[in-house]
């Protein structure tokens, strides 16, 4: 197995996750998701608390905020 290999794994492995977690979601169901869904790093237990469902670490929380103000202030 080479890296490319190696790589392709861990983005299915994530891709796997994210799908099961909003699957959960799309069932209403109250996830306590440990793991952020950008980038699969666990999320701090703090602040999985302090968010509820909180999806992203802090690092992609806050690039998805400023994806979605770069989307809505052009
Ligand atoms: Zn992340």
């Amino acid at each position: 197995m080479d890296n490319a290999d190696r790589a392709q794994d861990l983005i299915e492995m994530r891709t796997n996750h994210a799908l099961q977690a909003n699957k959960a979601k799309f069932k209403g169901a109250d996830i306590d998701e440990p793991y952020c869904l950008a980038c699969g790093i666990e999320i701090p237990q703090a602040r999985r608390k302090a968010v509820h469902n909180c999806e992203y670490c802090i690092d992609c929380q806050q690039e998805q905020e400023l994806r979605r103000r770069q989307q809505l202030g052009g």
